[in-house]
């Protein structure tokens, strides 16, 4: 009963804003508009700066790695396909997610040639030493491309990064793990053309030492700056072959 009697509450008069204060606020919102005016005009300015400043140098997320089929295949290096055998311990035949990744490795066994390395992950399957071991490309002494897996499936080599990376083993001659100049070359190519044939970015090329800590390729983990040269030259590469 109470309630029926009981009034509504009165609405409350709009408060009227007094014309100065009205000024006041005006002219403070307008200064705001004005200064983030200039911020954003010079975030702007910043970015048009650093561009310049690059020119020249394509940055890894600048470069398109999109081409055509037929600028890839006139692109493509030369590869040996040496696939392995089916088998749970080289080969598991899984599919890979979308790659989002390269990674180069060491075979960090001086002097040995990528066939000999393929060779060696083909006689895991017998799983007498239960070594689970892979990569889908080996690049040799003399800059020869040997794969041995599809890059629609999963090669043993990076830990938590195998389901979504290509993994790329490297011959070098001496224990630095140092890649000679004619392997190097071959593996700036294959590196660059797998960019491009894979839409994966210079920039998402890392070491295996990036994905477990575990020091692969050694010389590109002992020498930050010729790891960063080696990106570069990839990077350079896609630029120079769209
Ligand atoms: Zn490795």
């Amino acid at each position: 009963m109470a309630q029926k009697t009981q009034k509504r509450p009165k609405r409350r008069k709009k408060r009227k804003i007094p014309a100065a204060r009205r000024k006041q606020i005006a002219l403070a919102l307008s200064i705001l508009a004005i200064l983030m005016a200039a911020a954003i005009a010079a975030i702007i300015g910043r970015d048009r700066g650093a561009a310049s400043v690059s020119r020249g140098i394509p940055q890894p997320d600048t470069v398109n790695v999109k081409v055509s089929d037929q600028v890839l295949e006139e692109n493509q290096p030369e590869i040996e396909l040496a696939l392995l055998t089916p088998n749970p311990y080289s080969r598991p035949q899984l599919a890979t997610d979308e790659i989002t990744g390269i990674v180069i490795h060491y075979v960090g066994n001086p002097g040995s040639s990528a066939m000999a390395n393929r060779d060696y992950f083909e006689g895991l399957k017998s799983g007498a030493n239960e070594t689970y071991a892979s990569s889908h490309f080996i690049v040799g002494l003399e800059g020869e491309i040997v794969q041995c897996i599809p890059t629609a499936e999963v090669a043993y080599a990076s830990n938590d990064r195998n389901h979504d990376t290509i993994a790329i083993e490297v011959c070098h001659p001496d224990k630095d793990g140092k890649f000679s100049d004619v392997t190097y070359a071959s593996l700036v190519h294959l590196t660059g053309w797998l960019c491009e044939y894979l839409e994966v970015q210079p920039s998402e090329i890392i070491r295996h030492y990036d994905v477990s800590g575990k020091k692969c390729p050694k010389y590109y983990v002992e020498h930050e700056d010729a790891w960063e040269t080696f990106k570069q030259d990839v990077t350079g590469w896609v630029a120079d072959h769209q």
